[in-house]
């Protein structure tokens, strides 16, 4: 009967519920093991200039090497590292990660470049970011100047006073600030007006079908249009496609990201590339030209 029935759909949606829960306390009890194991590493990936097609900046990106599962990347575990907090700990383990290598390379006599940090929305509402940011900067002696906070939309629009005391905070160190995957989120130009922000990245999926849909082309253009006019970088994340890159150096892009160039490389690979640029020597110089 009906009841009998019911009691039973309850027990059946209980050990689902009871599944799912007991998973994701698995992964989050992974995650922080993971940590303590340092089973965490950064690759690297070139931002280039529009100009000269100098590498001026990496992006790290962090990957988890678990033992169980391999080479694991960070849209399957920063989620739920979000979710449960681990990205705290986390996020301060890549950036103290991050400005060590810096000083790592630094000392080691390697081409100097800019090194970008993804900040997760937890990290810039719920911890005390300026500080950590600060005692990465203190405790590695690198220079602010070679720091960038990749911030996105999401981290900025929760509550706007708050937000732009804390970005002014995080100036207030000299370190860069750029907003990632720009356009995706909840826009506001308005923020870019009052935030105190220096670079846009646009996002991939603007790249992605520049050359074949016009509708992505305005909003590609418009884009560096505003950033112009407010006196902002822009960086083109996603770049796949000679087209691609020279449409955008065409509009006066100022920095290139893509795997037309590279894709994110390890530690050993990347100061292999800086090395032989550096022995390059200098950069040609004459606008655009290096595309061809
Ligand atoms: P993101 O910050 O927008 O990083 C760019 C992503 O696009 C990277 O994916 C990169 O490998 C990929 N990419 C770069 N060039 C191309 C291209 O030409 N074509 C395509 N299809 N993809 C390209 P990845 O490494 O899987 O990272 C995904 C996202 O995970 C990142 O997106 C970022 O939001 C997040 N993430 C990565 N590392 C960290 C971190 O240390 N902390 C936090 N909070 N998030 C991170
Ligand atoms: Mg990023
Ligand atoms: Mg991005
Ligand atoms: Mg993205």
């Amino acid at each position: 009967n009906a009841k009998s029935k019911g009691s039973g759909d309850f027990c059946f949606y209980s050990a689902q519920l009871n599944e799912r829960l007991h998973e994701r306390m698995q992964l989050e009890f992974r995650l922080r093991r993971a940590l303590e194991r340092e089973e965490f590493f950064l690759e690297y990936q070139p931002i280039l200039d529009g100009k000269t097609g100098r590498i001026n900046a990496v992006e790290a990106l962090l990957r988890w090497n678990d033992p169980e599962k391999g080479r694991v990347m960070p849209d399957s575990f920063i989620p739920l590292a979000e979710d449960t907090g681990v990205i705290l700990p986390l996020g301060e383990w890549v950036l103290r990660t991050a400005c060590a290598k810096v000083r790592q390379w630094q000392d080691a006599g390697v081409m100097p470049v800019r090194m970008a940090v993804n900040i997760s929305g937890k990290q810039f509402t719920q911890g005390d970011l300026s500080k950590t940011v600060e005692e990465a900067l203190q405790q590695s002696g690198v220079h602010p100047s070679w720091l960038e906070l990749e911030l996105t939309e999401t981290c900025l629009i929760h509550n706007v006073e708050e937000t732009v005391k804390k970005l002014f905070r995080l100036k207030g160190l000299n370190v860069s600030l750029a907003i990632d995957d720009f356009g995706t989120g909840y826009s506001s130009l308005q923020y870019l007006k009052n935030f105190p922000i220096d670079h846009l990245k646009i996002d991939r999926g603007f790249i992605n079908k520049l050359c074949d849909l016009p509708d992505d082309r305005a909003i590609v253009d418009a884009i560096i249009g505003i950033a112009k006019a407010m006196d902002l970088h822009v960086i083109a994340e996603g770049v796949e496609t000679r087209q691609q890159a020279e449409y955008l150096a065409g509009r006066g892009c100022d920095e290139f990201q893509g795997y037309y160039f590279y894709r994110p490389l390890s530690e050993e690979k990347l100061l292999e590339v800086l090395s032989s640029e550096a022995a390059a020597g200098a950069p040609p110089g004459e606008e655009a030209s290096w595309l061809e």
